[in-house]
């Protein structure tokens, strides 16, 4: 049995290994299938470190990771950095989610130890990560987990650092999740962003910055991430009128009159405790980290709407009807070459949070 799963190439590179390399540089590596070819760090598999069984199948997604979501496992900065210890903290991770929260399995997709190995969490996280194919439901960050790939790192990372030697390989297999998955720097969050919690502390949470430029010095592009404003009761215009769609989506019955009263407040307040973010009232980073979702050409519903009903604010014209075609896909493209973003045509949170500035 193997004992450290070294990535391999996958059947889909494998099959598209004969492009030429010309027309391969024209493209982006996702779509050429060299994304698969990359190498990553080694990754030991649920075998290598004796996972019990997933006590229900696990649920592999029909989509991509949109982002990566970066933790701390709130467990003693070790000294003990062998590869036994790590099998051992992935063992003890497995037997808590299961034997204490009652999921089907480890939390997160991947981990990385003191040590700096890395090791797989949920079962098939591998697999799909080496195949560059939709990853598994996982249960590590509420709101996020059909969307995000989340990394545990061992430690507390409250007050002091990660390791170099940790550090390094976070950044060693954040940069290879980007390339399998197309994702891009920016889209590394840590789980604060996103729920009511300390994780992964103040120190590793500081460092976010820092491996999302390191990540963005191997893969490319901008490392800034998304900056949302903060909205609250008394606000009035169209930024609240698309903090009021992207709620009803969600399942609130407000009207989208772009005023921020009572209503708005108790709909946020709502939202924040089904995602058990901080349940403030306010819209603020946890809210629209959780309330935007990229919207593409094909896609309809509330949030196409906020999307082009912010175009309109932004001096670009659009329709506000809630279905994404062709004139939402070339507003969206010259909102993008004005603001200095790719001119990708997709309304991710870097578009979105730059329609809302
Ligand atoms: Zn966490």
């Amino acid at each position: 049995m193997t004992s450290v799963n070294e990535p391999t190439p996958s059947r889909r590179s494998l099959l598209t290994g004969g492009l030429a390399l010309g027309a391969a540089a024209a493209l982006p590596l996702w779509a050429t299938g060299q994304a698969q070819a990359a190498t990553g760090p080694s990754i030991a598999d649920t075998t290598a470190w004796g996972a019990r069984p997933a006590s229900s199948p696990v649920r592999v997604l029909s989509t991509p990771p949109q982002k990566i979501i970066v933790h701390h496992t709130d467990t003693p900065n070790t000294t003990d950095y062998s590869q036994a210890q790590a099998f051992g903290l992935a063992r003890s991770m497995q037997n808590w989610a299961m034997d204490e929260r009652h999921w089907i399995d480890t939390g997160q997709h991947f981990t990385v130890s003191r040590g700096a190995y890395v090791l797989e969490g949920r079962h098939s996280s591998l697999v799909a990560l080496q195949g560059g194919t939709p990853s598994v439901e996982s249960a590590h960050c509420t709101g996020q987990n059909t969307v995000a790939i989340g990394i545990e790192n061992e430690g507390t990372y409250s007050t002091v650092d990660p390791r170099s030697e940790q550090y390094a390989k976070l950044v060693e297999l954040c940069t290879y999740i980007c390339r399998q998955y197309g994702l891009r720097a920016y889209q590394i969050y840590g789980h604060r962003d996103f729920n009511a919690t300390e994780c992964p502390g103040d120190r590793l949470y500081a460092m976010l910055p820092q491996l999302r430029r390191d990540v963005a010095a191997r893969i490319g592009g901008d490392p800034t991430a998304p900056v949302w404003p903060l909205l609250h009761n008394g606000d009035s215009g169209d930024r609240v009128r698309a903090l009021q769609y992207l709620l009803v989506r969600r399942g609130a019955t407000i009207t989208a009159d772009g005023s921020f009263g009572p209503a708005t407040e108790q709909a946020v307040r709502d939202f924040q405790t089904l995602v058990t973010a901080t349940s403030d009232g306010y819209a603020g980073n946890q809210t629209w980290h959780q309330l935007a979702v990229p919207v593409r050409q094909g896609d309809t519903g509330e949030a196409v709407k906020a999307v082009q009903l912010l175009l309109t604010a932004k001096g670009v014209p659009t329709g506000v009807d809630g279905v994404f075609g062709a004139g939402t896909l070339a507003s969206v493209a010259t909102f993008q070459n004005t603001a200095g973003l790719p001119a990708d045509g997709l309304a991710d949170a870097r578009t979105f949070s730059r329609l809302l500035a």
